[in-house]
């Protein structure tokens, strides 16, 4: 069974400042507003330790990894 992640945004949460698009870019842009639009891919290995810091500095703690596995 592999397991690989991805980061999922709660919008209600969200107050659309974009600290989590300035520190990972690579898979978090904004739209016209300031709101992260997360991009549609697993979490490359390379980058979790960093998909994690980011779930973990959210001001309004509106981040998630969720881990998904698959058969
Ligand atoms: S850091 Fe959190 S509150 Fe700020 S834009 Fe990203 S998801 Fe929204």
């Amino acid at each position: 069974m592999r397991t690989h992640s991805r980061i999922r945004v709660d919008p209600i949460a969200c107050d659309g400042r974009g600290l989590c698009a300035e520190l990972l870019p690579e898979l978090i842009l904004l739209d016209d507003w300031g709101y992260p639009i997360i991009r549609d891919v697993d979490v490359p290995s390379e980058l979790v330790r960093e998909a994690l810091e980011v779930v973990r500095v959210c001001p309004k703690l509106a981040l998630r990894l969720e881990a998904i596995r698959q058969s």
